[in-house]
């Protein structure tokens, strides 16, 4: 007999106990499981780790957020206390960045107040080093809705991507939920259940009802994104949402796994590969929007730091490095519309109070 992890040993036992799990619930198991998840007990970050983000790629991604969180600062009326609020900041190296960064605005930085909210014990410790001595108060918290009201700036990278997908299957007698089984040769695979979900394609949008059979849908939980609407539109905040997807909802799987810089498959050693699908933008938009946000973009990764002056900013390292090759690469894997670049996958999209009107990147 095999021997299993201990999170495969309880993803069989709950599935014996309780019959073929979502895949939701599947994910959430894989990545946040509090004692035996991918984040909560790995850093998978970096040139060594499993996959790289954009602010690991070049201390420019950060320095750039800072710059334009102070620019939102002003348009909000530069209120004496603001919320500098991250969503899985990941080893914090994004926040590191863009403080050093906002040393050239003093009103800023003496004004926020920074609150992470992650989930990972052995993140947070990553970050608590990263931002070590940096003259800025930090606290962390395990969801949005902990952090204390008041004028906010709101900002995820490669967070909506990690939140759990549920995925459906077309079949002739219409739409089932995929789960997880324990297959007749032990494996764990993918299987639907029996009844289909009522009315299911009637919540489709309209081009998408008439799919062929085997066509597969995947959605999120609402929750995180109206939360986010909320904060923005309760509490005169701005956000910014940078992710790997598509700006109209389609059908396809998109659930990947990686691991050690390589696709794997999903159901393989749960807990040691990185799960994470396409953020589907329109629903994400919809959601926050929800809420009484005013939404911004998608556009592209690349317009967005293009906009906010990446290549100036490059230029001027350049000047001062003898690693110039170095930051050209890093430039094209932030901008390049390759396959191995982030300038057209990634969007980036932004959601204001009424009040507040179009954050810098955004106007037309
Ligand atoms: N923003 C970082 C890291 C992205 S990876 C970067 O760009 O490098 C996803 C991050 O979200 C990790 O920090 C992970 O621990 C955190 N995370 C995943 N699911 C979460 C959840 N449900 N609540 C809070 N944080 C979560």
């Amino acid at each position: 007999m095999n021997e299993h992890s201990p999170l495969e040993a309880e993803i069989r036992r709950r599935i014996v106990a309780g019959g073929p799990m979502p895949v939701s619930e599947y994910m959430a198991l894989c990545l946040c499981d509090p004692a035996h998840g991918y984040y909560t007990t790995q850093d998978p970050f970096g040139a060594r780790g499993d996959f790289i983000t954009a602010p690991e790629v070049s201390q420019m991604f950060g320095e750039l957020i800072g710059l334009w969180m102070a620019a939102v600062w002003k348009q909000m009326g530069a209120p004496e206390n603001v919320r500098l609020i991250e969503l899985g900041p990941g080893r914090g190296t994004m926040m590191k960045d863009a403080l050093r960064a906002v040393q050239v605005a003093p009103d800023f930085r003496a004004a926020l107040v920074v609150h992470l909210v992650e989930v990972s014990p052995v993140l947070q410790a990553q970050q608590e080093k990263a931002l070590e001595g940096n003259g800025v108060p930090v606290f962390w918290h395990a969801a949005l809705g902990d952090v204390p009201k008041g004028p906010a700036i709101i900002f995820a990278n490669e967070f909506f991507d990690a939140l759990p997908v549920n995925q459906a299957i077309k079949t002739e007698r219409g739409w089932h939920e995929r789960r997880i089984q324990i297959d007749s040769s032990g494996q764990l695979a993918f299987t639907i259940a029996p009844e289909p979900i009522p009315f299911f394609q009637t919540l489709l949008p309209p081009p998408l009802r008439a799919p062929r059979v085997g066509a597969i849908f995947e959605w999120r939980a609402d929750t995180a994104a109206m939360e986010l609407g909320r904060r923005v539109a309760d509490d005169r905040g701005v956000a910014l949402v940078i992710d790997y997807g598509h700006t109209e909802t389609g059908l396809g799987e998109t659930l990947q796994a990686v691991g050690q810089h390589a696709y794997a498959d999903p159901l393989t050693v749960p807990g040691s590969l990185d799960l994470t699908a396409h953020v589907d933008f329109h629903a994400l938009v919809r959601a926050v929007e929800a809420m009484g946000a005013v939404g911004f973009g998608p556009i592209e990764q690349s317009h967005f730091l293009r906009r906010l002056g990446i290549e100036h900013r490059a230029a001027t390292l350049k000047a001062k490095s003898a690693r110039a090759a170095e930051i050209d690469q890093a430039l094209g894997r932030l901008v390049g519309h390759n396959r191995n670049a982030m300038g057209e996958l990634f969007k980036v999209v932004a959601f204001a109070h009424r009040a507040i009107g179009v954050p810098p990147g955004f106007a037309a």
